[in-house]
Parts: structure tokens; sequence; C-alpha cells
């Protein structure tokens, strides 16, 4: 299997190449059609499984096949941490470069004015904790009604650490009418739960 059979745009398959990335991995080769389609996806995936680029490469394309090239939040990630918002941020620069789409993050426990200016210098995607992310949407600093794919990353430490407020009070403020993909490691009741009131017929995949 190679990344060119899973539809992906020369221009991202040209970035793999420089990364030396040969070989999808399973959550990779399982997921990047999916996303593609526009489907809503759950997926049981562990940090190291290339579960990142599984949802960043496809999420990118999208907005390569954009014909605009207006700034707006299309795409929102959530994660439980700052390092791990960071860890993705950087996955989508390094899936981008070159490719003229803008990736930032906001965490909690940092000042928000420098997170400020970049939101404000244009956004593509935003890769955020949900604490500061809700403090931005409700101080009325970003607009989330662009948003077209949500992806939760990390849903069980989300709710572990007690996220499910804010997590609720975010999905209230983004369209209706969305994508939303959901990663998880694990699966218990209250991640099936949230995991239903927010996915429409998802795809499942498990690797
Ligand atoms: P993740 O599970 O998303 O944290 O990714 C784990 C690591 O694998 C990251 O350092 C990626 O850069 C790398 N990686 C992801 N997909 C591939 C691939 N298809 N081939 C080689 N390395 C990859």
């Amino acid at each position: 299997m190679r990344f060119s059979t899973l539809g992906l745009h020369p221009d991202l398959l040209a970035v793999l190449d420089t990364l030396g990335y040969q070989t999808p991995t399973p959550i990779q080769q399982a997921a990047i059609p999916q996303v593609l389609a526009g489907s809503d996806v759950m997926a049981g995936a562990q940090t190291g499984t290339g579960k990142t680029a599984a949802f960043a490469l496809p999420l990118l394309q999208r907005h390569l096949a954009r014909e605009t090239s207006e700034k707006a939040i299309r795409v929102l990630v959530l994660t439980p941490t700052r390092e791990l918002a960071q860890q993705v941020h950087q996955s989508f620069e390094k899936y981008s470069q070159g490719l003229g789409i803008r990736s930032v993050v906001a965490y909690g426990g940092a000042s928000i004015n420098p997170q400020l200016d970049a939101l404000n210098k244009g956004c593509d995607i935003l890769v955020a904790t949900p604490g500061r992310l809700l403090e931005l949407a409700i101080k009325g600093l970003i607009d989330l009604s662009r948003v077209e794919t949500l992806v939760l990353d990390e849903a069980d430490r989300m709710l572990d650490m007690g996220f499910i407020t804010d997590i609720n009070r975010i999905l209230k403020r983004l369209p209706e009418t969305r994508q939303t993909l959901f990663f998880s490691a694990t699966f218990n009741d209250e991640v099936f739960a949230l995991s239903k009131t927010i996915l429409r017929q998802p795809k499942l995949i498990e690797v």
C-alpha cells in the first residue's frame, strides 16, 4: 500500500516524500479515504500509530481543493493537553509546509495575547484545549461559524480530565452540519455516550 493509492493530492505526496514516509500506517489506510469522503469517523487509536496524519492529511487536502483563499477557522481540533495541542499543530505545519495553509494553536495556562495575534494573522486550522477555546469563543474573539470539521483527539483523556462541560458548551457554538472525527485510545460508557451525541453515522475504525 502506498500513499498515492489513498487519493492524496500530489502536493501532499511530495511533502510525504520529503519527510521519508513511505507506507501509510493501518489507521492512515483506514481513515484517510473516509475523511476525504466527508464521513464522520470514530477511531480507536493509541499515540504512535500515526493517528495525527490520519486526520491531518485528508483535512489539508480539503483545503487544497478549496477555491477561495479566504481565511476562516474551517477545522477545529480539541486536545486534552497543551503538549498534545502543540504536537498536533506542529504536525499540521509539517504536513502543509509551503502550501499556504495556516494552523494556529491556543491553550490555557499561557498568555492569551500572543495566541490572539496569531489568530488575527489568519487561521485555517485551530488546535486548542477546551478551556482556552471556550474562553476565546465566549469573549467573541473567534468566529466558529465556519467550522466544517471538528476533531476530538484523545477524547477519553478529555473526559478523564473533566472537560465534558466545556466540550458541550463548545458544541453548542459549532455549526450543526459538520464533519466530526472522534479519536480515543480507550472506550468506556462515557466515551460512547459522548460519541453518540456528536457523531452521525460514523465509520468505525479500529487498528
Ligand atoms: P502519532 O501517532 O500521530 O503521534 O505519530 C507518531 C509518529 O509517527 C510521528 O512522529 C509521525 O511523524 C510519524 N509517522 C506518522 N505516519 C507515518 C508514516 N506513514 N510513516 C512514517 N512515519 C510516520
